[in-house]
């Protein structure tokens, strides 16, 4: 982002205006986190702003400031047309390209007329924005955010209902700060929000201490379900409908589960294969360690992309028909995954 495009978005702001704050489809921590702090920063400069969720969040997420605010798209569909059709300014955060957000959200999006500013850190934006704001070496949109508020002489606005929601990004994006996207700066930036009031402990427990009990029965299967293929460092889980309706399955149940794949001493690529009868696909979350570009891999197999090494991605065949398609692609990747990473 140039130094005009900040005075242009300076600009703009100076002036109360109507601004809708866009998460992807199915947002996680870092999507609603940067949503709701830029919801807050708004808001307190006199803004009126809103935030559209493209559908529900898990409830792991709710008790965050000004949850309670956000709109869905999908249930409260009126308001949030009405929302998008009155603002002048749409920011877009944690995604790239207008298909994240799900086919109907996006019809809406595509005849918007405002400005757009994206604010994400995945790889290969669309170009749609107005303003975009892109760094893919950034571990979360939060970070981005807390930057970003740097641009505009804002850091001083930071509240602790800012600092929570940032913070709660960034945690959850950098899994509690041990990816390799976490650096030096991150560190510095969670100390500045601590000392403007994120309650540290009480994140992290509202976050991870919030299991129910079917969750963690359902991580139990998950890791029963699990296959580790040695020789090609790979391991990978699946769950079935009938699996996920056994344990009571609630949205956000299933997150972080592929990482458990991950941790398997000497697998250095993970993938969880999540059936959704509901869409007819198979959800397909792939993560690895090193080089081995999952971004890659979703993108060029499985309709989808990402980061380097946290990606999604989906198949409209069988659960038995996917994963067999995997198994028959992986060897060749053998000598890319085998070369990744030295531990
Ligand atoms: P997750 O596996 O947690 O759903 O997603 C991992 C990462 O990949 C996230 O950063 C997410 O934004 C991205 N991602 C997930 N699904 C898709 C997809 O279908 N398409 C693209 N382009 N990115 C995805
Ligand atoms: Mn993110």
């Amino acid at each position: 982002m140039s130094t005009n495009e900040i005075k242009e978005i300076k600009e703009l702001l100076s002036s109360p205006k109507k601004i809708v704050i866009v998460p992807h489809r199915n947002p996680d921590g870092d999507a609603m986190g940067s949503s709701l702090a830029m919801y807050n920063y708004l808001i307190n400069l006199g803004h009126e702003a809103t935030v559209v969720a493209p559908n529900d969040y898990p409830d792991f997420l709710k008790w965050m400031p000004n949850s309670k605010d956000v709109l869905k798209f999908d249930m409260q569909n009126r308001q949030s047309k009405k929302a998008i059709e009155e603002s002048s300014i749409i920011f877009l955060l944690d995604f790239n390209a207008l298909h994240r957000v799900g086919s109907d959200m996006e019809k809406t999006l595509k005849e918007y007329k405002g400005s757009y500013i994206m604010i994400d850190h995945h790889q290969q934006p669309d170009d749609i924005a107005t303003y975009l704001f892109s760094d893919t070496s950034i571990c979360s949109t939060c970070q981005m955010v807390y930057h970003f508020l740097e641009k505009m002489d804002g850091i001083s606005e930071i509240n602790k209902e800012i600092a929570t929601s940032l913070y709660t990004g960034i945690m959850t994006d950098t899994g509690s700060f041990r990816f390799p996207s976490t650096t030096s700066v991150t560190h510095r930036i969670i100390a500045d929000l601590i000392d403007k009031g994120a309650e540290n402990a009480k994140i992290h427990n509202n976050v991870y201490d919030s299991n129910s009990f079917s969750r963690l029965q359902l991580l139990g299967k998950s890791l029963t379900n699990m296959v580790v293929i040695k020789e090609l460092k790979t391991a990978y889980i699946t769950l079935s409908q009938a699996e996920l309706d056994a344990y009571n399955y609630q949205k956000g149940d299933t997150e972080g589960v592929v990482n458990y794949a991950l941790s398997v001493d000497g697998v250095i690529f993970a993938v969880i294969f999540i059936e959704d009868s509901d869409q007819s696909i198979i959800k397909i979350s792939l993560r690895s360690k090193g080089k081995f570009s999952v971004n890659k891999f979703a993108r060029n197999h499985f309709d989808g992309g990402g980061h380097d090494n946290a990606a999604g991605g989906k198949s409209t065949i069988s659960l038995e028909d996917t994963v067999a398609e995997f198994l028959k692609i992986l060897p060749e990747y053998k000598s890319e995954l085998l070369n990744s990473y030295e531990a």
